[in-house]
C-alpha cells in the first residue's frame, strides 16, 4: 500500500493512495503502516490527488545517508568499493515534499541532485541484525540527496554541503510492499534522463544498512535512511525541474529556485 501525508484545510492528514485518489485516514502514517490492515474505522473522506497539497510522507527525527553505495557509481568515479558503509546525516529541517521548491543557496555555485531509495523505519531500531531488519522497515520512499558540491569539497566534511533547508526532498508516498533488492531507480533533469540504475547494484543492501546504522545510533519510527545514489550525478541550475523516480513508489518532483 501507498501511505502519504497531505494538507487539507490547513490540517496535516494521513492518506492511503489508490488510483490517484486519497483515502483519508484518522491515524499517523506510522500507525497506518504498523496496523497492516487498515481498518474501516480509520477511513474517512476521499480526496482527489490533484486537489491536495502533498507533504513529506514522514517527519523524521534524523536522516542518515550513505555515501558511496552503488558498485556502478564507484566504477564511474574510479573509487574502490568501501569495506563499510560511509555514513553522514542531514537535519530534519532539510526535508521538503513532492512539488516543493529546492532553494539554491547564494553561498554555492554547484548544487547537485542525487536520486536515492529511502528506507522508512516503523519501529525503534537498536542493535538490529540484518536478518531481522525487515521487521523494523515500514516501507520505502524516494529521496533526493541535494548537495552543494563545491562546499563539500571546500569543507572536507559534509555537514554544510548537505544540510541547507530544502536539501532533502522526499516522497511522494511510502510504499510498504516493494522489493528493495530489485527496484529500477532513475532521475530526470528537465525531462532528460541523468541517472538510471537498479537497487540490485547496491554495495550494502537495505538490511545490512539497518544493521550497521542501528548498531551506532537508535533509529526512531519515521527516521529515514537514504541509501546512496547510482551513477550520473550532476549539477542543477535555478529554474530546473528535477524528478527522482523509484519504480514502485513513483516520481518525486521538485523545482530549483533562487534564494
Ligand atoms: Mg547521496
Amino acid at each position: 500500500m501507498k501511505i502519504m501525508r497531505f494538507l487539507k484545510e490547513a490540517q496535516e492528514k494521513t492518506g492511503l493512495l489508490e488510483n490517484n485518489k486519497i483515502i483519508e485516514l484518522s491515524c499517523s502514517p506510522i500507525e497506518a503502516i504498523n496496523s497492516k490492515n487498515i481498518d474501516e474505522s480509520f477511513q474517512k473522506d476521499m480526496n482527489k490527488l490533484n486537489d491536495v497539497q502533498i507533504l513529506p510522507p514522514v517527519s523524521p527525527s534524523k536522516i542518515v545517508c550513505v555515501g558511496l553505495n552503488y558498485s556502478d557509481h564507484a566504477a564511474e568515479i574510479n573509487m574502490e568499493l568501501p569495506e563499510e558503509p560511509i555514513i553522514f546525516m542531514k537535519p530534519s529541517t532539510s526535508v521538503v515534499g513532492h512539488l516543493d521548491n529546492i532553494i539554491y543557496p547564494a553561498s554555492s555555485s554547484q548544487v547537485d541532485y542525487e536520486g536515492e531509495l529511502g528506507i522508512v523505519l516503523s519501529k525503534e531500531a537498536r542493535n538490529v541484525k540484518s536478518e531481522d531488519a525487515a521487521d523494523y522497515i515500514g516501507g520505502y520512499t524516494a529521496v533526493n540527496d541535494i548537495t552543494a558540491r563545491d562546499l563539500q569539497r571546500k569543507d572536507g566534511q559534509w555537514t554544510r554541503a548537505k544540510s541547507f533547508d530544502t536539501f532533502c526532498p522526499m516522497g511522494p508516498c511510502i510504499e510498504t510492499e516493494l522489493d528493495p533488492m530489485n527496484q529500477n531507480i532513475s532521475l530526470k533533469l528537465n525531462g532528460e534522463f541523468k541517472q538510471k540504475s537498479n537497487t540490485k547494484n547496491m554495495i550494502f543492501n537495505v538490511y545490512e544498512l539497518v544493521e550497521f546504522i542501528s548498531n551506532i545510533m537508535t533509529l526512531k519510527p519515521g527516521d529515514v535512511i537514504a541509501t546512496g545514489t547510482p551513477p550520473g550525478i550532476g549539477p542543477m541550475n535555478i529554474g530546473d525541474t528535477v524528478e527522482a523516480k523509484i519504480e514502485e513508489i513513483g516520481i518525486l518532483k521538485n523545482f530549483i529556485k533562487k534564494s
